[in-house]
Parts: C-alpha cells; structure tokens; sequence
C-alpha cells in the first residue's frame, strides 16, 4: 500500500510543531480486542509513559513491569497473561478511564525527530477502511494528546 502524508502545524503553549499525517485513512473501531492481545506475527506489547504508571497507580492498579530498559521515554509495559493484555475482559478493558496513552491512540502511533512529529498506523487494525475519511484536525488532537501526557512526566 502507498501512503502519501500531508503536513500539518500545531501551535501548543509549550511549542510549535510540524507534524505529517496519512492522507485519505479511513478508520472506525471496531471494539475487537484485537489490539490487546498478541497476534499470530508478534507479541503486543504495550509500553507505559510515566504519567500512564502514575495514573494506574492512582487507580490501584500495578499489573504491570518496571523493569523496562531502553524504550524511553516509556518506562514500564502492560502485562499479558495467556496473550492477552491482563486488563482484557469479556466486557472490554478493565481499566479503560485508565489505560495506557498507546491504548489510546491505538492503531496511531507518533514519532519525533526534534520539533517534528510523525504519525504512523498499523494497517492490520481490523478498523481501518471503516467510517469516514480522518482530517488533520484528528490527527492534531492525537498528537496533542500524546503532548500532554509527555509533559505530564
Ligand atoms: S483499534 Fe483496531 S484492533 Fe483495536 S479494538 Fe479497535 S478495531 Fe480492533
Ligand atoms: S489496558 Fe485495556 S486497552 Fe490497553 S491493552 Fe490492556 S485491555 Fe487493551
């Protein structure tokens, strides 16, 4: 599949940014579960910012490893049990109000090289293709989001 990006701008009160995002996705969330468990081709891993430890702390909650080296600025990952995340029930996550911003922004993910973010998607998400087509002001709000939380560390 070829992906064209746009640019867009996002002007926060800590900076300035230039981002791009996928032209012309369409996506809608299916609710499948798919994305807290592993797949066939790889496990899933879901890695935590400080402020998603915090915030699951907060809750009670510490179903998860610390002991995490070199994937900063993530600093702990979601267990699995049975390969499945262990927050994953019958009725969805059991910890939704809390889950991890990479449960958030899920099938989007967003890397920075300096003031310049990139936004990228996982195209085996069972959502995509569904719903309307995502504008820039979606993917702004992703980022700034995912903006938030860093600075929340
Ligand atoms: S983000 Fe994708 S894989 Fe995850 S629940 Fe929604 S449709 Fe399923
Ligand atoms: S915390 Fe919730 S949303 Fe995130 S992987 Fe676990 S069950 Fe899924």
């Amino acid at each position: 599949m070829v992906v064209h990006y746009a640019r867009g701008r996002l002007s926060t009160p800590s900076g300035e940014y230039t981002f791009y995002y996928p032209k012309g996705i369409r996506w809608g969330c299916k609710m499948c579960g798919a994305c807290c468990r592993d797949a066939d081709h790889r496990p899933r891993r879901v890695l935590l910012l400080p402020s998603d430890v915090a915030r699951l702390e907060k809750s009670g909650e510490r179903e998860f490893k610390t002991d995490v080296k070199g994937e900063e600025p993530f600093v702990a990952e979601m267990r699995r049990r049975g390969g499945s995340c262990v927050y994953l029930t019958e009725k969805g996550c059991r910890v939704y109000p809390n889950r991890a911003l990479l449960c958030r922004t899920y099938p989007f993910w967003i890397e920075r090289d300096g003031d310049v973010f990139e936004i990228l998607f996982d195209p085996r998400c069972r959502g995509m293709g569904r719903g309307g087509e995502l504008k820039e002001g979606f993917y702004r709000d992703l980022l700034l989001q995912a903006i938030e939380q860093r600075d929340t560390t």
